[in-house]
């Protein structure tokens, strides 16, 4: 490695077996950006890896020319950790391979793998693992986070299902990670971030789920709104299992199913995922429209791969973006006059505020047998996502998204949210995120990676 360090970037080159590239190199700014373009950073080099063993050749690069290390799986980190002004990014988005086998019902993924590429490998077999609800999100990140998805009322978070890593440390080693086998590592990952190590690949364990499932949709205008959600949170705990219902504070999109009158209108939507019988998720309907009568509903037989792609457009990449998140124990009286005075005030189109309930499978991992931040409790995970077409209207939303959250905070347990979903990860959040899980991550930061080597992420000082 001395050497590397000697002779710069040629050295690099010839070492890897993938791509690396300067300022300037083409390809250099296409490999740098990130989905949110509010973060325009300029690495001194990147390294778009093809194997563990790249990895380990980058790892050991930087750290010998002390060079800041920026990880990038699918680039949608809202704060823009994937990448690093002056610094090495490892760019894992060759390492996109998945393979599954059927007989035994794992999928591999490779560290840069996007869920797009695991739910289509995995659902060839009729197999899936819970994951997020944007296809071009990298497994990566929001994997090592915890991972939230249309199937975790079935079957948990990701890392809930998460067997295996392949994992480069902050020296260079390349180990495995599992319950049998470096379990304190195991048990960081999941939940800890990208604090330590770079994931090479990740094994998980699937289930059956379609390949057909039920999608549907009701929509309320913001009038409704706090009748709606008073009624439905009743509802959603008590339906079974399979059905899924996600709250999505939304403008109504211009669909064929969406009458002209509504198009782009702000509002109340429910989305009722059905992964059990189409009499189940029928019924699910009628008690959604028996809450109180929707603006207009749509419901569907779907291709899961196809629920899991429906909101790709208005996330695409090129606009910008700021989010925060945060727990409520309950969708109480007082929480929703704050979603409903605060969710019309945003300026932009598609800004939206998402709410997610955990129950049922998020509650059948015990909270101390990973490292997840935020406790194994019945809970809403609320998310305001400010998304605009230009950094001038970045601002405006930015300032609504923090009054908005500065409003939720009676309804909150504590500053702690999901860290996925954590903007301004200061060391107060984290370890509100992760009670008393966050001195044990320290300790294994400390064995791991005692330098912070990997400290573009939500970081855990050593
Ligand atoms: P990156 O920016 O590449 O990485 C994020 C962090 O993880 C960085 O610190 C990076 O260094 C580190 N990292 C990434 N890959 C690795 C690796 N292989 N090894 C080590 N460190 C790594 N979350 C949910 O739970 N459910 C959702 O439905 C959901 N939807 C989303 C939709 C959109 C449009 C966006 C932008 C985010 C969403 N998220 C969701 C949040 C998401 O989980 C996080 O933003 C996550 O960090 C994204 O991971 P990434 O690999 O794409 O990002």
């Amino acid at each position: 490695m001395t050497q590397l360090a000697e002779t710069g970037f040629d050295a690099l080159r010839a070492a890897l077996e993938g791509t690396v590239l300067a300022p300037g190199e083409d390809g250099y700014d296409e490999a740098r950006r990130l989905w949110n373009s509010e973060h325009n950073r300029l690495p001194a080099v990147i390294t778009q890896v093809r194997s563990a063993a790249d990895v380990q050749v980058a790892v050991r690069y930087a750290v010998a020319e002390g060079l800041e290390i920026a990880v990038r799986g699918g680039a949608h980190s809202p704060h823009g950790l994937a990448s690093v002004d002056g610094g090495l990014m490892i760019d894992l988005s060759r390492m996109n391979q998945v393979t599954v086998d059927p007989e035994t019902r794992r999928a591999r993924a490779g560290g840069g793998a996007l869920l797009g590429d695991l739910d289509a490998a995995a659902q060839e077999h009729g197999l899936a693992v819970p994951v997020g609800m944007v296809s071009h999100t990298g497994i990566g990140g929001l994997t090592l986070g915890g991972g939230i998805g249309f199937l975790t009322r079935m079957h948990g978070l990701s890392i809930d299902n998460l067997a295996s890593v392949q994992i480069v440390t902050a020296d260079g080693s390349i180990m495995r990670a599992a319950e049998d086998e470096n379990p304190d590592l195991f048990w960081a990952v999941r939940g800890g971030g990208g604090n330590f190590g770079v994931v090479t690949e990740f094994e998980f364990r699937l289930h059956r789920v379609g390949p057909i499932v039920h999608y549907g949709m009701a929509f309320w205008s913001l009038e409704q709104g706090a009748e709606m959600l008073r009624a439905a949170r009743e509802l959603i705990p008590a339906l079974p299992r399979e059905v899924n219902v996600v709250i999505v504070c939304v403008n109504a999109p211009p669909a064929p199913f969406v009458p002209a009158e509504h198009h782009f209108k702000p509002g109340y939507a429910l989305v009722v995922v059905g992964f059990g019988s189409p009499e189940q998720h029928a019924e699910a309907m009628t008690q959604v429209r028996g809450l109180l009568p929707p603006l207009f509903e749509f419901a569907t037989p779907m291709p899961y791969v196809a629920v899991q792609q429906l909101i790709d457009e208005p996330n695409a990449w090129g606009s910008y973006h700021y989010e925060k998140g945060a727990y409520l124990e309950e969708l109480s009286d007082g929480a929703i006059e704050v979603i409903t005075e605060h969710f019309p005030r945003k300026t932009a189109p598609l800004s939206v505020t998402i709410l997610y309930h955990l129950d049922t499978g998020y509650l059948e991992t015990a909270d101390d047998a990973t490292a997840f931040g935020g406790q194994r409790s019945e809970r809403y995970v609320l998310f305001a996502i400010a998304t605009t077409p230009t950094l001038d209207a970045l601002e405006a939303e930015r300032a609504w998204t923090r009054t908005f959250w500065d409003a939720l905070q009676p309804y909150t347990p504590d500053i702690g949210s999901y860290v996925n979903g954590l903007y301004e990860a200061d060391e107060a959040r984290l370890r509100a995120s992760y009670g008393d899980k966050f001195d044990r991550l320290v300790a294994i930061k400390r064995k791991y990676d005692p330098d912070n080597v990997f400290r573009r992420n939500q970081n855990i000082k050593p």
